[in-house]
């Protein structure tokens, strides 16, 4: 079963077709060996000696034989067993130290180029702009991280020298055999490739049918994951025997393909006794004749055997080989898509803001246009404009779907306007490196999610290489210090994956001190929507106060007391800025969309008080 279970794994990821377009992108991939290429060169060579020394093996141990026969025959060293024996034991330490060397050397080269590659990959992957990440699977990425760039490394470390290695057996092999006996050899080449075809034609059937099995299988676990989820409707629905049913008649598919598979691995198993085993006694009875007509000595068959089997032995492994090189050329196209991706103008050298794009905090949208380019059908802004001056508090507010985190999107310039232009302190937002715009502002989003290391460690990525005391600081600004030090652990708790082992309030407060940390000069901020109890919510709320100091900010606002202190309102209505002013002038307007809003939120929220508004 572990056997079929790996075949069908085996099959799962993609092959692709080997022609020259499909190599010359691999041949990208492989210039990753480039520097490490004195040992993959050693490594080949040592490969070449090491088969060398195995296909001596077999010449030697006829000359084993024979000397041990004809005690005269033999020539120069052959002439006693006792020599040839020293002989055969010195070409097997060689071997052994060869392929010591080969495989070390393979490693090597392999794991140090893999290593690049995957951090090429990785970085690649990161730098590249959101629009790639809104149409791709998280899943599918992190897979060609794992699972493409192994099968890459294991050509590089494993199939290649295999590869290499039989065309060096079935070359050095059928030449000797030839050498032995053209005869034999002749009768041998005429059967042995057949039976090796056929026998690799009949595996890979095997191997459909097992993985058609655990497929069925894997359908049979759906059947019972799915009832036992909804063991409530099941019960509720007097189902059970409908059920049972169910799961009865998938598990007899699975059996039926099960014994249709066992069947055939059963005549795969007689074909392979039979037709192997009666080419061997094929060539075997012709090698008798052959010695009785005394052309053949009777340990030449012997070496001509073991040739033989090494040969066939080379030719069977070919097909998986060559299965093989197929999946990698379908994991470097992959990576190679990756790779080709233009990324956007992250700087990964420069930590430090240059005086020239330094922010002050004004911004201004001017006729801002914008769909995102997945749903290009779809204007999710419509010539919105407004402007924000440093110090500033701006409310962003509208129903859901109206285009609020949209705006956050370009602020931040995950995306680029279709029409229109960002203006910070009156220059256009693209004459900003990315990088260093970015590293002036900050986003506190809504859900927010920690990384699975400690409290700490979450609050010094606001500012990598903080110094202890700003740590302390900026969690005390963020009223999150009491509650982290009440941990046992204190700074160093681990906040789990995720966050989850902290309270919603707690990991706000905590992406809270991360965003004083880092002192932005713009915050963004979408507000949580979760009603935490009033203290927390006291806290959360007297942390984003002092958060929100001496820098303009954007708030996707939720909350009333929000939008009361906010200097400037904008209600965005399906893309379009509908209503703009502060809460006082805003609440005038009797038949505005904001006082809609204001009305209505009053009404379900029961932290609100009627006073509030
Ligand atoms: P909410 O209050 O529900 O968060 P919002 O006002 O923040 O809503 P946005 O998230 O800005 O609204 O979305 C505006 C519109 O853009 C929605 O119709 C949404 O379906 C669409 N949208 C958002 N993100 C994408 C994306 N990555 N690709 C395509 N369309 C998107």
């Amino acid at each position: 079963m572990a056997k079929e279970d790996q075949w069908w794994a085996d099959d799962k990821l993609p092959k692709a077709k080997i022609n020259r377009e499909s190599l010359s992108e691999a041949a990208h991939l492989f210039s990753y060996l480039k520097p490490y290429r004195v040992q993959f060169i050693a490594a080949l060579f040592f490969l070449f000696l090491s088969n060398l020394s195995t296909m001596v093996f077999p010449f030697v141990t006829g000359k084993l034989i024979d000397s041990a026969l004809l005690k005269e025959s033999g020539i120069g060293i052959f002439q006693n067993i006792n020599q040839v024996a020293i002989v055969l034991m010195v070409v097997l330490t060689f071997q052994a130290m060869f392929s010591f060397a080969r495989i070390s050397l393979f490693a090597v080269a392999g794991e140090k180029a893999l290593a690049d590659m995957r951090r090429d990959t990785y970085t690649r992957i990161l730098t590249l702009p959101m629009k790639f990440f809104s149409q791709r699977r998280v899943g599918e990425l992190a897979s060609r991280l794992s699972s493409d760039l192994s099968q890459i490394q294991d050509t590089i470390t494993t199939t290649l020298a295999e590869f290499l290695r039989q065309v060096i057996t079935l070359i050095i092999g059928v030449t000797i055999i030839f050498n032995i006996s053209m005869k034999l050899t002749l009768v041998m080449l005429s059967v042995f490739p057949v039976l090796i075809v056929v026998a690799v034609l009949f595996g890979k059937s095997i191997r459909k049918l097992a993985r058609k099995a655990q497929d069925q299988l894997a359908d049979a676990g759906t059947v019972v994951e799915e009832t036992l989820q909804g063991i409530t409707n099941v019960k509720a629905f007097s189902n059970e025997k409908f059920e049972i049913k169910r799961y009865s008649g998938s598990i007899n598919k699975v059996v039926a393909l099960a014994l249709k598979s066992a069947r055939l691995r059963g005549a795969f198993a007689s074909f392979i006794i039979f037709c192997l085993f009666g080419a061997i006694v094929l060539v075997m009875w012709y090698g008798a004749s052959l010695i009785q007509t005394n052309e053949l000595t009777v340990g030449e068959l012997t070496s001509f055997i073991m040739y033989t089997t090494f040969v066939g032995g080379s030719m069977a492994g070919f097909a998986e080989v060559y299965s093989q090189l197929q999946k990698t050329i379908g994991a470097t196209q992959r990576v190679r898509e990756l790779q080709k991706e233009l990324p956007e103008d992250v700087d990964l050298i420069n930590e430090e803001i240059i005086t020239d794009n330094k922010l002050n905090g004004n911004v201004e949208f001017k006729n801002i246009s914008f769909s995102y380019p997945g749903r290009k059908e779809m204007q999710v802004l419509k010539d919105v404009s407004f402007k924000a001056e440093y110090g500033q508090k701006i409310a962003i507010v509208g129903p859901s779907g109206a285009g609020k985190s949209t705006m956050v999107n370009l602020l931040l310039r995950f995306y680029d306007a279709d029409a229109g232009d960002i203006l910070f302190d009156g220059r256009n937002a693209n004459d900003f490196p990315l990088t260093q715009q970015r590293k002036q502002m900050a986003f506190v989003p809504q859900d927010i999610l920690l990384f699975g290391g400690s409290i700490k460690e979450n609050i010094v990525y606001g500012k990598p290489g903080a110094k202890e005391e700003e740590i302390i600081e900026a969690a005390k600004q963020a009223n999150a210090h009491d509650f982290i030090i009440s941990f046992p652990d204190g700074y160093e708790t681990i906040v789990g994956e995720r966050g989850i082992r902290l309270s919603g309030g707690q990991r706000q407060r905590v992406a809270i001190a991360r965003a004083i940390l880092k002192d932005p000069v713009i915050l963004l901020l979408d507000e949580a929507t979760s009603s935490l109890d009033s203290e927390s919510e006291r806290l959360v709320q007297d942390a984003l106060e002092k958060l929100m100091q001496h820098r303009t900010t954007f708030i996707i606002a939720h909350r009333l007391a929000t939008v009361k202190n906010a200097d400037q309102i904008i209600v965005l209505d399906n893309g379009t800025i509908a209503e703009q002013g502060t809460h006082d002038e805003l609440m005038q307007n009797e038949n505005g969309l904001y006082k809609k809003l204001a009305s209505m939120q009053f009404a379900t929220n029961p932290v609100l008080q009627p006073e509030e508004i």
